[in-house]
């Protein structure tokens, strides 16, 4: 007795060791038959005992290679083809729809041991791989994934790595990077003007250069870091300087689980995506006896702490046996640098030293950053490890589309059939050379996922940049997306909902439909639309930009709103210091609305109570006031401030007078600004509960989407969970994309492909 089967399987199968895989599998169970790759994933054709390839297909979902994600399967019978071994076939390489590429993934357990086995030949080489590890998306330039068209091609294997790439049941099968001492990449280090210096026991000298206190630029997966000891405060500081970044705080990477114990409590989500393959940036909390210099992340109760990815991370760390700070390698917000030329013109003046070597980085990304929330990640910035994976669309696409993100943390998107390609962090495209790699971004995914967006969705600000482009795109349909309204369809969409939501979107800046600044903001929101029921109360943004940069702006527009003129005379800190400024012509601007939009933006009035309180009158980079106010709150403290609602506006407006009265009392009583940035949050927990249950009564729905910047606020987040859950309501949140604008292409894309299946 025989049976045959024709299998087709979907999902991330190529480069992931699937067909080995597959091929061990059937000489396992003693079955017949072929598989190779074929444009939509893997086929294998199959035969031999029926009890067999009943176990063989309940194996091939249970035990595949840990980097497979199978999204799809089916099984055909088929009369008997005769098959008398089990071999692999060579691939179809005509250009493929929708085969996934994966993101570069940490260095394995297996070859992990063999770099530290002195008698493995790749022993301490920093660039051993293999096919469940190693670089993917930084070094691929095209699809099908195969050497030639990484930037391994120019390193022909030896015939040792060549016997591994071509033996089926190899664990280097068809590894695309596996490379040797012999046949490899090189590792060299550089003076400060990219000059090498030769030396035959590089790591150690950079061992001690680090523990000197030098500041080494290393060239990693996705780019350069500069890289300095975590325990020496004066460096910290010099590296901070040098760079231009102030206060954001740094991350620092330590060797593993146990060295990340000795700074933060860890738990044991927390330990389980420290140390997942994708190894991002983890915020967690810094031990009391933390050791870690101060200047790395300054009036931070958390610590970003990654583990290594590279096994020249590895060696690092060996040599060093210490945390080092590892932040991107640029200055201010430029791209982070990742090719030798260009890293050395812009990292001089920087970096005492160079550690870098000759595998090219095809596509630069950034190391990505993430926090867990009741025990689920909750990211903050998408990016190396996560990308290029795509995200499942709550309905697949009519036609594919572009969606060119926000303005600042910009991702964009390319959507088609069910998923959405979400590209790496992009950054501030204020920024010039940002914004080119955000063009040359666009064109290179286009390229290696082929699609062609048939239509254009982006930002309604018109002065955003990415709008900018997408309106430049000729003859292509253009959505605009509202800014919130895509934050909430970005949640929606990545928890798969269907029905409509009420959605709560909080975060610093978005254009509203009526021209003013929103951000405060409960939508009814579904894909294809949205109302407005209510929103913060709204206040003038005295002298616009600059108000985002200087809280003290905002923390009197707040007075002047509730005190008026009176505000003159209150005996608070802020006063003293707003009484040097140019304190008259702001006065004169809020009396009579110059140069001072609306906004009801929840992020301002973060800026304004950490400015009330003296925390921070000016901020070196968005959301500075609001995360600094998240760790100071006094968590044990559970009271909060009065607020109310206007009378008979539709939409609802929250009046926020009570909180700033509240506010002002606690500091003329000289209450602990710990307590005060505490009340203050439990406060917004409170708005958000009741504005909630109002809209419960009104539209009848029981679920609510949180997305925007403010989400990011864990404090607030949390709680805000918890109470809307007790409240009886169904709560999504962020788990895939982060509520901030890195989130926004996705939600663009959710809206714009309802709108045009609508259109039809
Ligand atoms: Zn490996
Ligand atoms: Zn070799
Ligand atoms: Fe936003």
């Amino acid at each position: 007795m025989r049976d045959r089967r024709k299998i087709t399987v979907q999902g991330i199968v190529q480069g992931v060791g699937f067909r080995p895989f597959v091929y061990g599998l059937a000489s396992r169970l003693g079955l017949d038959g072929m598989v190779r790759n074929d444009p939509t994933g893997v086929v294998i054709d199959v035969e031999g005992d029926p009890y067999c390839l009943e176990s063989f297909l309940r194996a091939l979902v249970d035990e595949a290679p840990p980097l497979a994600r199978i999204e799809g399967m089916c099984a055909e019978e088929q009369p008997i083809g005769h098959y008398r071994t089990f071999a692999i076939e060579p691939s179809e390489t005509r250009p493929d729809k929708n085969v996934f590429i994966t993101a570069d993934v940490a260095t394995c357990a297996e070859c992990l041991r063999e770099f530290n086995d002195p008698r493995n030949r790749r022993y301490h080489y920093p660039f051993l791989n293999c096919t469940n590890c190693g670089p993917r998306f930084t070094i691929v330039s095209a699809v099908p994934y195969d050497r030639e068209r990484t930037t391994m091609a120019k390193f022909p294997m030896c015939t040792a790595c060549q016997a591994e790439y071509d033996a089926p049941c190899d664990r280097r099968f068809h590894a695309q990077p596996t490379a040797c001492p012999l046949c490899g990449p090189r590792l060299w280090v550089t003076d400060s003007h990219g000059i090498e210096i030769s030396r035959d026991d590089t790591l150690a000298f950079i061992g001690v250069r680090i523990r000197e206190g030098n500041i080494i630029a290393v060239k990693g997966l996705g780019g350069y870091h500069l890289s300095c000891d975590g325990l020496q405060d004066d460096v910290v500081r010099r590296l901070r300087q040098r760079k231009q970044r102030e206060a954001k705080p740094l991350a620092v990477m330590v060797e593993n689980l146990e060295a990340a114990r000795h700074l933060c409590a860890v738990s044991a989500a927390e330990a389980e995506t420290l140390a997942s393959e994708r190894r991002p940036i983890v915020l967690l909390r810094k031990r009391l006896d933390c050791p870690i210099a101060e200047a790395v992340a300054p009036l931070h109760r958390h610590l970003g702490v990654m583990l290594p990815y590279t096994p020249l991370h590895y060696r690092i760390l060996q040599q060093t046996a210490r945390p080092l700070v590892m932040t991107s390698g640029n200055r201010a917000e430029e791209p982070i640098a990742y090719q030798h030329d260009d890293a050395v013109r812009r990292l001089v003046g920087i970096a005492h030293y160079f550690l870098t070597h000759n595998r090219p980085i095809f596509t630069r990304c950034d190391d990505s950053v993430t926090r867990i929330v009741f025990n689920q990640e909750l990211p903050l910035r998408r990016s190396r490890g996560y990308v290029p994976l795509p995200i499942r669309l709550p309905r697949p696409c009519t036609s594919p589309i572009l969606a060119c993100g926000g303005h600042l943390k910009n991702t964009f998107c390319l959507a088609q059939g069910e998923y959405a390609f979400l590209s790496q962090h992009i950054g501030d495209l204020e920024d010039y050379f940002t914004y080119q790699a955000f063009v040359e971004s666009i064109e290179h995914f286009q390229r290696l996922f082929d699609i062609k967006p048939q239509a254009v969705a982006y930002d309604l600000h018109p002065g955003y940049r990415s709008t900018q482009y997408a309106l430049a795109l000729q003859d292509l349909p253009c959505i605009a997306v509202q800014h919130h309204h895509a934050h909430i369809a970005s949640c929606m969409a990545e928890n798969g909902c269907l029905e409509p939501v009420i959605g709560v979107a909080w975060d610093g800046t978005g254009y509203g439909t009526d021209g003013r600044i929103w951000g405060g903001e409960f939508l009814l929101a579904s894909y294809t639309g949205f109302e407005r029921l209510a929103h913060l109360e709204e206040v003038p943004l005295p002298g616009g930009e600059r108000a985002i940069r200087q809280p003290w702006r905002m923390a009197l527009a707040y007075l002047y709103r509730c005190y008026g003129e009176a505000m003159a005379s209150l005996d608070l800190e802020l006063m003293r210091f707003a009484g040097h400024r140019p304190w008259r012509v702001m006065q004169q601007m809020l009396a009579r609305g110059i140069n001072s939009p609306w906004t009801s933006s929840a992020g301002r009035l973060f800026d304004a109570i950490a400015a009330l309180i003296g925390l921070r009158y000016e901020v070196q980079y968005e959301g500075q006031a609001a995360v600094e106010l998240e760790m100071l709150a006094d968590e044990s403290a559970v009271k909060s401030y009065a607020f109310s609602f206007a009378d008979d506006c539709k939409p609802l407006v929250v009046k926020t007078e009570g909180i700033i009265r509240g506010v002002v009392d606690d500091l003329l009583n000289e209450a602990p600004a710990s307590l005060i940035a505490a009340k203050f949050h439990a406060t917004l927990v409170e708005i958000i509960r009741s504005v909630c249950a109002y809209l419960r009564e009104l539209t009848n729905l029981r679920q609510v989407a949180l997305s925007g910047g403010v989400f990011q606020n864990a404090l607030l987040l949390t709680a805000v969970i918890s109470g809307l859950r007790d409240d009886g309501f169904t709560v999504y949140t962020h788990r895939l994309v982060p509520p901030n604008d890195g989130g926004l292409c996705l939600g663009q894309a959710a809206v714009a492909n309802e709108i045009l299946a609508k259109r039809g």
